[in-house]
């Protein structure tokens, strides 16, 4: 790839909002953009407004492409995704990033049908050498890791999944004022097989471990009342809840919330261990994890140098106040 290829990045900005993912995925083209010399620029299906064209800038977005009809195309991927295509076609574009949730692997491979391109899903790593750009991936609950090199002759549409990405802005990176232009479709808006007419969230009380966003997770340092209170916590913050060994050998749990080794190996972008020692057994199947944060009342548990944050204290201490601040923050205190 050399100056005259251009990285064409889809943010789907979900609810209207610039996500983690999709700030994710600007710091990810930017980086890109470096690593193989091109030129990248960002595609919409939603008109972005002022505070969101700002942290385009932020990330050093050189300009962003608004694809009118925004709302049929979102409920109808099909269309989207041959509208992205056309949209790749006219710019030239010759690697099209697309996030590795529900909306881009539903388009990944609408786009790459209509380019005739190549496809990589769950890519993780790119670089440039001498046969080519090599691009690794790891899928399937990181069950596969695999490199593939591209030779460019036909473009790429690749999906990057949310645990690859950071929201980092590099160092290097100088904040523009992107330039925006309308996109009027150029596939009819009609003719899709399926339309989307309702979409459920996954719900954190019950979405499997290895999906979760956002774990708290207790260890044998919790008794029954902490972890009653722990689970109240999760329940109001609405985050995932996972245990340890012990907790689960003592009956306090389904199987299916025990973390590490023998359990569920987990990749949120925040997991926060509470009254947990960190033997190799757990911290093998958190370590992936974007953010550890730690609670223990021993400083020298192990744990703390597996961690990003850590904080020595006493759980019986520390959670009756987090719970309060909880729901007075919700307006269900006192
Ligand atoms: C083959 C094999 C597979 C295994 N697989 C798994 C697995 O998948 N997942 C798993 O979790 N374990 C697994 N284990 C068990 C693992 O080795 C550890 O025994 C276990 O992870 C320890 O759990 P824990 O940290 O909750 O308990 P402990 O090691 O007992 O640690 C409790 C921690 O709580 C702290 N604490 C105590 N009271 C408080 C308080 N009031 N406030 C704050 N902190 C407090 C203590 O300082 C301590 O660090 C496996 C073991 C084997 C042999």
């Amino acid at each position: 790839m050399g100056i005259n290829d251009k990285i064409l990045v889809f943010v789907d900005l979900p609810g209207g909002e610039l996500d983690e993912t999709g700030k994710g995925l600007l710091s990810y083209g930017a980086r890109l953009a470096v690593t193989v010399g091109a030129t990248w620029g960002v595609a919409v299906a939603v008109t972005p407004d002022s505070g969101q064209l700002a942290a385009f800038g932020s990330y050093g977005t050189p300009n962003v492409t608004c694809m009118t009809a925004g709302k049929t195309l979102l409920d109808t991927p099909a269309l989207l995704g041959k509208n992205l295509a056309a949209l790749a076609v006219e710019q030239a574009a010759t690697m099209i990033l697309l996030p590795h949730n529900d909306l881009g692997s539903t388009l990944a491979p609408v786009v790459a049908h209509a380019l005739d391109a190549a496809i990589m899903t769950e890519l993780v790593t790119v670089r440039q050498s001498a046969d080519g750009v090599r691009l690794s991936r790891r899928a399937l609950g990181v069950q596969i890791a695999e490199t593939r090199v591209w030779d460019g002759k036909r473009p790429l549409v690749a999906t990057i999944p949310p645990r690859a990405l950071s929201q980092v802005i590099m160092p290097t990176v100088r904040p523009t004022s992107p330039t925006v232009a309308a996109w009027r479709s150029a596939v009819p808006l009609s003719g899709a097989a399926a339309t989307i007419i309702g979409r459920i969230p996954p719900d954190p009380q019950t979405v499997d471990l290895t999906d979760a966003e956002v774990i708290f997770s207790a260890g044998k340092g919790c008794d029954p009342d902490t972890f009653e209170q722990l689970k109240e916590l999760c329940k109001l913050l609405n985050v995932s809840f996972g245990v340890t060994r012990p907790v689960y050998d003592l009956g306090w749990t389904g199987f299916e919330r025990m973390v590490g080794q023998t359990g569920r190996t987990v990749t949120p972008r925040l997991y926060v261990a509470l009254g947990i020692s960190g033997s190799m057994h757990h911290v093998g199947g958190i370590k992936d994890s974007r953010r550890i944060v730690a609670i223990n009342s021993d400083s020298k548990a192990p744990i703390f140098p597996n961690v990003d944050e850590g904080f020595v204290g006493d759980l019986k201490e520390v959670l009756p106040r987090l719970l309060e601040q909880v729901r007075a923050g919700i307006g269900g205190g006192p």
